[in-house]
């Protein structure tokens, strides 16, 4: 899909950005229009965390449940949100959610390699979801991801916060706005991760290494950067501690082709800092460095500096997320888009195995 086809209509008044699609006949309209979505996050982490305080700016949706498998952190969550029990779930009981009216989404925040079977766990019990980024460890399983989603006739979306974040939403934009034809993508996001216990270094939660987890912010900028899907991947991958990244990758660096010949030069790191995107076009450039975190993001063009605000990002998103499921409307933070940078992920995989360019 191109991005030129969307429409984003950006409102710094609701924090948020809406994208008018045509409608999703075909997904029942559960709630009225006048309520606000009760969510329940599952995994009580750091991003839950965050996610928590964001619940607390939202305007079409509130922190309604928790599910945890720590109940220290259950009591400590139910008086600091005022949680009732009967909205607090373990991993075990967490399918009694079916019979629970209050809660509407499930938001799964738990380590990569749970989200397939806690996304498909909400959609049995008939809950839209919200799941963390990267959707899933294999193409396969956003295929069945979706799937159930579809079956059980919920909405499925990724949290891809930068889809509701303005600098990004330019980067986006970038390509249609008189610059000529576009020529390069470069992104990149890395940082020294520490302690090496971590599930982000065993690959049986995590599926991989610094690319999983923040490459694919590279990824996703290059997409939405050149508005159309790479054709290959070449990538190869540098350890800086073979013992610590024993079973995950740690820095990547990678090329992706498009096929209207644009080419997007990327790398993503577990011991190298770095946090950019540069567009360059036959008639300008753009540039964001930050460009990926939540702690607040840069840019200038050729033109001069970029001054939107700096929004909570995490409520914008859920807040987005949430109306599309109010006005069965779509999304492009959907389980198709999850599924898409899975695929290139897969492909940058395959190309440092075999040594060589693979096509996706
Ligand atoms: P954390 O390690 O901080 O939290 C994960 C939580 O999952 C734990 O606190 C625990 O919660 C639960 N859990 C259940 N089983 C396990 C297990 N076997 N090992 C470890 N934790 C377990 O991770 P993050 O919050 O940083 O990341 C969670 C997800 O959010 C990841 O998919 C990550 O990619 C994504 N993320 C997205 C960001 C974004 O900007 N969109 C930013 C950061 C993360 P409990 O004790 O309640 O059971």
């Amino acid at each position: 899909m191109k991005y030129t086809r969307r429409k984003f209509l950006y409102t710094v008044g609701a924090g948020s950005a809406l994208l008018t699609m045509p409608s999703l006949a075909s997904f029942a309209q559960t709630v009225s229009p006048n309520k606000k979505l009760g969510i329940a996050l599952v995994g009580l982490g750091n991003y839950a965390s965050i996610l928590g305080r964001a619940l607390q700016e939202t305007t079409t949706c509130y922190l309604a449940g928790i599910v945890t498998g720590t109940p220290e952190k259950a009591v400590r969550w139910k008086t600091q949100y005022n949680i009732p029990d009967a909205n607090i779930y373990n991993y075990e009981t967490f399918d009694r959610v079916a019979d629970n009216p209050a809660i509407d989404v499930i938001y799964v925040v738990l380590p990569n390699s749970m989200h397939h079977e806690f996304t498909i766990r909400a959609a049995k019990a008939g809950k839209h979801v919200f799941c963390e980024k990267p959707m899933a460890i294999s193409v396969l399983e956003c295929e069945e991801m979706i799937g159930a989603c579809k079956q059980a006739n919920v909405r499925l979306f990724i949290g891809y916060r930068l889809h509701s974040e303005p600098y990004n939403q330019a980067a986006m934009k970038f390509r249609t706005t008189g610059v000529g034809k576009l020529q390069t993508v470069e992104s990149g996001f890395g940082f020294p991760i520490g302690d090496p216990t971590q599930w982000r270094l065993k690959k049986a939660l995590s599926g991989g290494g610094s690319l999983v987890d923040v490459g694919i912010y590279a990824i996703q900028a290059a997409r939405y950067s050149a508005g159309v899907e790479p054709i290959s991947a070449s990538a190869h991958e540098e350890k800086s501690d073979p013992v610590k990244f024993k079973e995950v990758d740690d820095t990547m660096r990678w090329q992706l082709e498009f096929p209207d010949g644009v080419i997007a030069t990327s790398e993503s790191s577990y011991s190298l800092r770095f946090n950019r995107l540069k567009i360059t076009a036959e008639k300008g450039w753009f540039e964001l460095d930050p460009a990926f975190g939540y702690g607040g993001i840069h840019g200038q063009t050729d033109k001069g500096p970029l001054t939107f605000p700096n929004i909570n990002q995490q409520a914008a998103q859920m807040d987005n997320f949430t109306r599309c499921i109010l006005s069965s409307s779509s999304s492009d933070a959907d389980g198709e888009e999850g599924k898409k940078d899975l695929k290139v992920i897969e492909a940058i995989y395959r190309s440092v195995k075999e040594g060589k360019k693979v096509m996706i």
